[in-house]
């Protein structure tokens, strides 16, 4: 039921991004999950609450200097380990993150069965990556895969996704699911809401629907559904401890 993305230069992403999820305990969870990249991408999750997750598998030791997280409200499948977020096709080649409902996953799901796919969740959420990783395959870039998924996709969703084939890269975008930009000194971030987020980036971007948005330790672009860059207003909300 929330989601955190991040790009941080030289640190590690996953102490930060447990840090960040903790603080959308509130919106109510079953299940918590992270993924990071270091050239490849590494998981660790579980059903229950942050700190007995954390005790068991101890979320925040995981190598990469970007990553996202996920605590789930489960729509779609029993609260699980394998159900939890984030999702990963076969080939562990991406790892996202949804916070909403894919109406139309069960259509997908077949289709991508009968093209060979195995999916392991019961989940809705776990036809994105396997899209994704369709795309890369076909050439496109983390970026144009994601715009093919939400042309096929109908719902409500905030999505990020990471990939080892395009290290130190958050790919992400939203449909009727909140999701802001945050960018601070050399982090920059998605989250479902800022106060995940504040202690580390403060300067705050509202995405419409359907923009797309790339963080990398460059920054952050943001791109309209013709892929045209758009300036978007940056509020600089102050933040006390
Ligand atoms: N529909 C997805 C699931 O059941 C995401 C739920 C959420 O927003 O946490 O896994």
């Amino acid at each position: 039921c929330g989601i955190v993305g991040c790009v941080l230069k030289n640190k590690k992403a996953a102490p930060i991004l447990l840090d960040c999820i903790s603080k959308l305990e509130y919106r109510g969870y079953d299940s918590v999950g992270i993924a990071t990249e270091n050239n490849e991408i590494n998981i660790k999750k579980d059903a229950g609450k942050i700190i007995d997750v954390d005790k068991k598998l101890n979320l925040a030791d995981m190598e990469g200097d970007c990553g996202i997280a996920h605590v789930r409200w489960a729509t779609h499948g029993d609260p699980n380990q394998i159900n939890s977020h984030p999702h990963t096709d076969e080939n562990q080649t991406v790892a996202v993150v949804h916070n909403g409902i894919i109406e139309n996953y069960l259509d997908i799901k077949e289709d991508l069965e009968k093209e060979g796919h195995v999916f392991k969740s019961d989940t809705d959420t776990e036809v994105i990556p396997h899209l994704l990783e369709k795309y890369m395959k076909k050439g496109l870039n983390l970026e144009f895969a994601m715009r093919e998924v939400i042309n096929i996709i109908h719902g409500a969703y905030a999505i990020a996704a990471i990939s080892k084939n395009e290290p130190n890269k958050v790919v992400a975008t939203r449909k009727d699911s909140p999701l802001i930009v945050g960018m601070g000194e050399d982090a920059y971030f998605v989250a479902s809401d800022s106060p995940a987020i504040l202690k580390y980036a403060n300067n705050i971007v509202f995405p419409e629907q359907g923009e797309l948005i790339t963080l990398t330790t460059e920054g952050v672009t943001i791109k309209d559904e013709h892929d045209q860059v758009i300036e978007k207003v940056v509020e600089t909300i102050d933040w006390t401890p």
